[in-house]
């Protein structure tokens, strides 16, 4: 496991915020707590062509 951070913004609050990534293990979704408002996102993590992680923070509700 090698876990990077990344800034992105709470799809909440809108803060920007610091989230660790595990950039080993591929793609991968997951819920974290924001830790300003303290309401779940889904951290969407995708590798894209050049194989740079790339992170997407959703609304809870927003994911089917
Ligand atoms: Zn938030």
């Amino acid at each position: 496991m090698q876990l990077t951070p990344f800034k992105a913004h709470c799809p909440y609050c809108g803060e920007r915020i610091n989230v660790l990534i595990d950039t080993y293990s591929g793609p991968q979704q997951y819920i974290e707590d924001c830790e300003v408002c303290c309401r779940p996102m889904v951290c969407q993590v995708s590798v894209d062509v050049d194989g740079d992680y790339v992170l997407w923070l959703d609304d809870e509700n927003a994911v089917i």
